[in-house]
């Protein structure tokens, strides 16, 4: 029998795959009570605070010692903060001037945190670090449950009101069996990460807040939905399946095909990171570097000669197979301290990518003569990749000429441009005319394409891939492409998803690319439907009305292998 609704939570399916298994939830930021007592002893009260900054620092380094890499470094920068000599003498100050701990610790940091946002960029990100300092050490001071990842000692779903970058790094996959918050959208940092460790797990889920600590849920990933206390029939069928997936995906290997041997080429999203590892996933190439990882957090930009190296390297490490390279995608939520945009009141709509370009002409022609050079130096030292450069937010055919005129200049062989505002996809043929391919960026697409700020939580079905106005514009893109004979790619996150991928290519898509975990599920899924099919499933989430419908009358359609998994 069906499940009485309530006890089915429908969120957005934001990893694909399944898995049922006990909740461990997050534990609430703790909330200061209403009134603040009086104090007798200041003293005692700053002795309390800044105890409890120092336990909290403890805690942070323990953690931080059973893990390494990314993990423990950022684990090891919160520890640090929680010991900043200025925090603690603002906390002492607070103390002493007649403020209980828990107040003073709160109220010390909630001025740190408003100096990090006022001096913008990468400070302003650590503000949240910030604050998860703050609640750790009141939740200390009031005696209550740290805040955190929960570890419960056994394989769990995590459930989260939502997840800080903070606490994603320290995910650990062989605990996490799924993921489940009651915020984010669709292209939130959550999903990103969730994707990156293949979880299954479902975000912006009404009702998740509601989930008990330890009872059974079954979150199915494709579907969105939170099954609570599930039938052991239906247990069972998710456990098979997720099981089957483990199987078929292990076997799920080679070149991008669709089921009448069309191909479509499967790439990864790249960026940090030791090239050999990112060369040793099945991929057939590099279809998004985020070359932003050499220039943020920098007082100065990375000289050419650095620059080069790191290309050789990874062009080296992919020899044989294709690397394309974005170009700096700094702006808007990536400030760079040396390449200041000016205040601007949007600045997802200002200075950004490519654009970046005009005030600070040299960032983008020191990169090209870079990549130029490391092709250059790669292939002097044996095989190296096929490397394409692109720039990201180019807006018309004049920048696309631009951008492709500076490239070629600089020795590049392929040059693209990224399609990630309406308006370059509104003329995707006149920009195909100037450069030898196209890259889709969803992630940015949808945002301007919906007027929905995609680092805003709030708005996540307006972000959803699936919306049919974003799949229109897919389409005219990959009409373009397909009339010219030229390739049409999609890297956002779209790709990464299955089925939509199945409708992308029948929108015309040529290549894929996509975060590691994602590639095996893609590429089955592919390999289940021709490119007739695939043109068929575009129709019907063209001809849906919104998302949700759009999912559902193409799975519906879908090959039932591919919906199975
Ligand atoms: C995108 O916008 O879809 C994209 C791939 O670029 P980024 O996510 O780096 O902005
Ligand atoms: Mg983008």
């Amino acid at each position: 029998p069906d499940p009485a609704p309530e006890r089915v939570l429908k969120g957005i399916a934001a990893g694909p795959g399944a898995a049922v298994a006990p909740v461990a939830r997050m534990a609430e930021p703790p909330a200061l009570p209403e009134h603040e007592p009086a104090v007798d002893d200041p003293v005692a009260e700053e002795n309390a605070a800044l105890g409890a900054l120092d336990e909290v620092a403890a805690e942070l380094d323990r953690r931080a010692a059973d893990l390494d890499g990314e993990a423990a470094a950022v684990l090891g920068a919160l520890a640090l903060m929680a010991r900043d000599p200025d925090l603690r003498r603002q906390v002492g100050e607070l103390a002493r001037d007649g403020r209980p701990a828990a107040w003073a610790v709160h109220t010390a940091c909630g001025r740190y945190q408003d100096l990090l946002l006022a001096a913008g960029g990468y400070l302003a990100e650590r503000a949240a670090d910030l604050g998860d300092i703050r609640d750790r050490a009141v939740a200390v001071l009031l005696g209550l449950p740290m805040p955190g990842l929960p570890d419960p000692g056994h394989p769990h779903v995590l459930v989260a009101r939502d997840l800080a970058p903070a606490d994603t790094v320290r995910l650990d996959p062989a605990k996490v069996k799924a993921i489940v918050t009651r915020l984010g959208g669709p292209t939130s940092h959550t999903v990103i990460l969730a994707r990156s460790l293949g979880l299954p797990a479902v975000v912006g889920c009404p009702g998740a807040e509601h989930l008990v600590e330890g009872a059974t849920v079954a979150v199915d990933g494709d579907a969105g939905t939170v099954e609570v206390d599930p039938e052991p029939e239906v247990a069972e069928r998710i456990e098979g399946r997720a099981e089957r997936r483990r199987v078929l995906l292990a076997e799920s290997r080679g070149p991008g095909r669709t089921a009448d041997g069309v191909p479509v080429a499967l790439l990864l999203n790249a960026g940090e990171g030791d090239p050999d590892e990112a060369a040793a996933h099945d991929s057939e190439g590099i279809g998004l570097l985020r070359t932003e990882f050499l220039f943020l957090d920098r007082a100065e930009p990375p000289t050419v000669a650095e620059q080069t190296e790191v290309y050789t390297r990874l062009f080296r490490a992919f020899a044989g197979r294709v690397v394309t390279v974005r170009t700096l995608d700094a702006g808007s939520d990536k400030p760079l301290e040396f390449a200041p945009t000016g205040e601007e009141a949007n600045p997802a709509l200002g200075v950004r990518g490519f654009r970046t370009s005009r005030p600070h002409p040299d960032l983008l022609t020191d990169q090209l003569t870079a990549i130029a050079a490391a092709e250059r130096a790669a292939a002097a030292e044996g095989p190296s990749a096929r490397v394409r450069v692109m720039a990201p937010m180019v807006s018309t055919a004049a920048e696309a000429a631009e951008f492709a005129e500076l490239a070629r200049s600089a020795g590049a062989a392929e040059v693209g441009v990224m399609v990630e505002v309406p308006a370059a996809a509104l003329l995707a043929d006149r920009l195909l005319r100037r450069v030898d391919f196209v890259s889709i960026g969803t992630n940015d697409l949808a945002q301007y394409t919906m007027a929905a700020d995609r680092t805003l939580d709030g708005l996540p079905e307006l972000l959803d891939p699936w919306q049919p106005a974003l799949l229109h514009l897919l389409a005219k893109v990959g009409r373009a492409g397909e009339g010219l004979g030229q390739p049409v790619g999609v890297c956002g996150e779209a790709a990464a998803d299955p089925l939509l991928a199945c409708v992308l290519v029948g929108l015309g898509a040529t290549s894929l690319s996509m975060a590691p975990p994602a590639l095996p599920a893609v590429r089955y899924v592919l390999a289940r439907h021709t490119q007739a099919e695939c043109r068929r499933l575009a129709e019907l989430a063209l001809a849906a009305e919104d998302p949700e419908h759009a999912r559902k009358v193409v799975r519906e359609a879908a090959h039932p292998e591919a919906v199975l998994l």
